[in-house]
């Protein structure tokens, strides 16, 4: 299907309707993340959807910071998301934005709305608060603080800002409707007493503004046209609306909601994520089993995979699972085009080839990929000893050539882009253990069919033993052994998969790979898709994906 065929989803529909309209000029949306952890797939698809819809449109996308809780915010999360987005191939327009840079300005609309009656410094206390609040089916009631003096007031604001009140003797509200259906707008909370300093105000603040009270306002200062959310804030679209309505805002923006993207085996809440690292379950928020944007970089998924994932999904008004393997079906599509061809033997058996001569080399020059010619080419150092991976190889003579296409005594099997070879014996240790294999060459096979009578069981790969690399492979496996870790009454820590990595060490790879930098992608061959891991300087090598697909669409 090509984009133009594409139906278009509900927001597309909206954004159309309201150009045709003139309501909206030029399409402007942001992302706006709280600095409280780091990405995860979740915002990929918040992010695409986002900046998507501004490149699509001709118009830009805010990268905005909701900076507006400096309990968890951090500076470490502001760098990492700044990053992510980079990397995911996203250009925000004009400068970084900040909520914590519109502090005044809210401020002042604070103190407008309390000078238009619709606000008022409430002494209430967190439990009182809770019990005038009413619940779902009984109105809450007034607070007896509802009706002072707007100069009260605003004198009790600015005590509050100065740092003159104890944290949690007073709130600023918002003067709506106490029997409201919707308890959003039983005279929500705007600002807070928080007695802590910002990571970029410093001290000059002592309230911090509540979500409700700033998004809408930040959007409408930054001319964001339509400000595109997930469906948990379907609930506060109408506060949202209120304050648009209700203050002298330079523009009027629209909030709309679409499904949040969960994926199986895994958690996306950066509460649970942040967990995971503090009690470290995982080595930090990048590691590679974490669903985290730069945790996927780390393990080897591309941003192009990333991107065409989300790209995939629908944007609808409803909340979704999607079965992990779906996003396994891109990250491997993507590999299998992208990654270079490379020979990694995971657990080396040396073999000996009796009738290749010791003082000879030979170099086979393969391709890097099998069809892709810009990705050039590789050389292959051949030798007398080279090195298989030990399940090639079986002591079971009886196995049926169907059944294992691989190593027996006696019999044939080709080294992938090399020759083809015989096993004749096999050399133990002191313990039984195999150590070597003893076996030949059939001369003239490299490139070549095999001679009349000699049928190769399979090809396997291999390496030089003299003329190859030490590496570690990391194999990961999901980090949860159930589809919906965090759905049941127990901790989602309970269902953490005791396996998930798998530390093999000695394994020895084509030693063109010891120039791999960070982020390099392979395809060993038989094994799966490798990256070159980003932490330290020896030859570590994550592995992304296996090469079995096996989801269907
Ligand atoms: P979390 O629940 O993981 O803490 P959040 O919604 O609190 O996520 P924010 O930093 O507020 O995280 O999110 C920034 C943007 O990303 C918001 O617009 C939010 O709606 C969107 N977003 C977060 N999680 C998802 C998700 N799973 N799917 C789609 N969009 C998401
Ligand atoms: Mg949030």
């Amino acid at each position: 299907m090509t984009d133009n065929e594409k139906p278009i989803n509900f927001i597309q529909q909206v954004i159309n309707n309201d150009l045709e309209a003139g309501a909206v000029t030029k399409v402007v949306t942001r992302f706006p993340p709280e600095p409280n952890g780091y990405l995860h797939i979740g915002h990929a698809k918040s992010i695409c959807v986002n900046f998507g819809l501004a490149e699509q449109y001709g118009g830009g996308c805010n990268l905005r910071f909701d900076d507006t809780n400096p309990e968890k915010e951090d500076d470490e999360y502001v760098n990492a998301i700044i990053e992510d987005v980079r990397w995911l191939g996203f250009q925000w327009q004009g400068d970084i934005c900040y909520a914590s840079n519109y502090f005044d300005q809210l401020y002042s609309w604070a103190q407008y709305l309390i000078n238009q009656n619709l606000a008022y410094a409430c002494e209430l206390n967190a439990e009182s608060m809770r019990e005038y609040r009413g619940t779902l089916t009984a109105a809450g009631k007034n607070s007896p603080f509802r009706e002072r003096p707007a100069a009260e007031s605003l004198a009790l604001l600015e005590q509050m800002k100065n740092g003159d009140i104890d944290e949690g003797r007073m709130t600023l509200r918002a003067k709506i409707d106490m029997a409201s259906p919707n308890i959003n707008m039983r005279d929500p909370v705007m600002y807070r007493i928080k007695k802590m300093a910002h990571q970029r105000t410093g001290d000059t603040w002592n309230i911090y503004p509540s979500y409700d009270f700033a998004h809408g306002q930040e959007d409408a200062i930054e001319g964001v046209s339509h400000s595109i959310c997930t469906l948990e804030f379907a609930a506060n679209r109408p506060l949202y609306e209120w304050f648009v309505a209700n203050l002298p805002l330079p523009s009027q923006p629209r909030q709309y909601e679409f499904g949040r993207l969960n994926l199986n085996y895994t958690v996306t809440s950066k509460r649970k994520l942040k967990q995971l690292v503090d009690e470290q379950h995982v080595e930090g928020w990048d590691d590679p089993r974490m669903p985290t944007i730069s945790g996927l970089r780390r393990r080897g998924v591309s941003a192009t995979a990333i991107r065409e994932f989300c790209d995939s999904l629908a944007v609808a008004k409803t909340d979704g699972v999607v079965d992990m393997a779906q996003f396994e079906h891109f990250i491997r599509d993507d590999l299998n085009n992208n990654a270079r061809r490379a020979m990694c033997v995971i657990d080396p058996l040396l073999v000996t080839l009796s009738n290749y001569p010791t003082d000879t080399g030979e170099e086979f020059v393969v391709p890097g990929h099998p069809n892709r010619d810009d990705l050039g080419e590789r050389s292959l150092p051949f030798a007398q000893q080279i090195y298989i991976d030990r399940n090639d190889f079986s002591e079971d003579t009886t196995l049926s050539r169907k059944k294992f296409k691989r190593l027996v005594i006696g019999d044939y099997v080709r080294l992938r882009s090399a020759y083809i070879i015989r096993a004749d014996e096999v050399i133990r240790d002191a313990s039984g253990k195999i150590t070597e294999i003893v076996g030949s060459i059939v001369p003239d096979t490299v490139g070549a069919d095999a001679p009349e009578g000699i049928k190769a069981r399979g090809v396997i790969h291999w390496v030089s033993a003299a003329d190859s690399a030490d590496c570690t492979v990391k194999i990961y496996d999901r980090l949860f052994n159930q589809a919906a870790p965090d759905a049941g009454e127990e901790s989602f820590l309970e269902h953490i998969n005791p396996d998930s990595l798998k530390v093999v060490e000695g394994c020895k790879v084509e030693r063109g790979l010891t120039a791999a930098v960070a982020g390099d992608h392979y395809q060993f061959e038989r094994e799966g898709y490798f990256t070159r891991d980003n932490k330290g300087s020896e030859l570590v090598f994550n592995c992304t994906i296996g090469l079995r697909d096996n989801w269907k669409a």
